[in-house]
């Protein structure tokens, strides 16, 4: 069989892209490296969903099922930002009612499921950067699927690999935005005989000299995480211990872990966490969505719902340009511009109100003079 369209990466980005484009009656092939059965046991970070991704999710007819999911309510968030006390905001006058906190393997297995029910084919299979810069003409994915490569040759292809761009990257460049790395870790085992339950639903924002921290219940336990720069992040961090130790130097998140047990304190994960842009992120034949074309410092909450925005969007894109109205992709740019304004606006905007640690690197690199 061959493809209209081949869908590289089965993150929510990637999964709409092949919905959308399924259910337009497109002959899609969805592949994604992990996509190996309705829960990948990997656990994913990036957990917390946005009160307004309820309308895209209706639009998208998917309301119904998620909301019958297994996901926690997320009813606002604490931040001790700019001072050492904690400020509130709860979703509760949002117009779109609460976020969630997802558990979210199910959540992108959910979108997964969502898009074959629509006819679209999902292997397990490994998208390859091809091997040399690729011509306009090139037209395929070169896929690594049980330890063989093949090529499949399609009229598309949507880049949905997240921060890996692995189609984009051999044709766009990639601007970083700064060097964020995440330190993070998932604390599930309570303490032996503790009653107390851990039943707070917002999520935790703490700055400190060299980043900051954020918390977050989710279904199977708490998420912490410690966010800072490469360059800066202490190697104790790589460490249960080391981890642990400097959780309990913060003021609040600590407090957050009263119910579990420190003994059964994982070893922390690494990712990158920097601001990323790829430009362009579309051409003739190719297209990139979700965290491909444009990833988020995590601060923003908006990974997620932007990356199902964008794989919407770029699944109507590319089922224009197969229709002759290649002017389509020219709009996805500036759909994408809009989103990168509104996104720095609010970077520089939020990190200009930490003013507590002028002479600190973190700092100092983000602040308005500097950035
Ligand atoms: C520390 C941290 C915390 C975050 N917290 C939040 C949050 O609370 N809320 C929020 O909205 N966002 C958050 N984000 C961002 C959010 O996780 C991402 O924006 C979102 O996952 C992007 O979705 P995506 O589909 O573009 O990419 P991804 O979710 O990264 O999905 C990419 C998919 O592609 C597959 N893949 C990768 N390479 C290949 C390949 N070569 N071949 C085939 N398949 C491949 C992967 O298996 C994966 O399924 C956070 C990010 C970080 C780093």
């Amino acid at each position: 069989m061959t493809f209209e369209v081949v869908v590289a990466g089965g993150g929510p980005a990637g999964a709409v892209a092949a919905l959308v484009l399924a259910r337009a009656g497109r002959r899609v092939l969805l592949v994604d490296r992990g996509a190996h059965g309705p829960r990948p046991s990997l656990s994913r970070i990036g957990e917390t969903l946005l009160p307004a991704a309820r309308p895209l999710l209706h639009d998208l007819g998917l309301w119904d099922e998620f909301a019958a999911g297994p996901h926690l309510r997320c009813v606002g968030t604490y931040a001790s930002w700019g001072s050492e006390t904690l400020h509130g905001r709860s979703h509760l006058h949002d117009p779109h009612g609460h976020g969630w906190h997802l558990d979210r393997s199910g959540f992108d297995a959910f979108l997964r499921g969502a898009a074959e029910s629509a006819g679209a084919e999902l292997r397990r299979a490994e998208a390859v950067p091809p091997p040399r810069p690729p011509d306009a003409g090139d037209q395929g994915v070169l896929l690594r699927e049980g330890g063989r490569l093949q090529e499949v040759r399609c009229d598309w292809a949507v880049d949905a690999t997240g921060r890996r761009a692995v189609i984009g990257r051999r044709r766009g460049w990639r601007r970083k935005q700064d060097r964020l790395v995440a330190v993070y870790a998932l604390f599930g085992r309570r303490l032996p005989g503790r009653r107390t339950e851990d039943t707070e639903l917002r999520t935790l924002v703490e700055a400190v000299p060299d980043g900051w921290w954020y918390t977050a219940r989710v279904p199977a336990g708490r998420l912490v995480a410690h966010l800072t720069d490469t360059d800066l992040a202490h190697s104790a961090l790589r460490t249960a211990e080391g981890f642990l130790g400097a959780i309990g130097d913060t003021r609040h998140v600590r407090t957050r872990l009263d119910a579990y047990d420190p003994a059964r304190a994982p070893a922390p994960r690494w990712t990158a966490a920097h601001g990323l842009r790829l430009r362009p992120a579309a051409g003739p034949g190719w297209i990139a969505a979700g965290d491909a074309a444009l990833a988020f410092d995590p601060l923003s909450s908006q990974g997620i719902l932007t990356a199902l925005h964008t794989g919407a969007r770029a699944g109507r894109t590319v089922d224009l340009c197969l229709s002759g109205e290649t002017a389509a992709l020219d709009d996805y740019t500036l759909f994408l511009d809009r989103i990168t304004d509104a996104y720095e606006r609010h970077h520089a905007e939020t990190y200009g109100q930490e003013q507590r640690w002028p002479g600190h690197t973190f700092w100092e690199r983000r602040s308005p003079a500097t950035a």
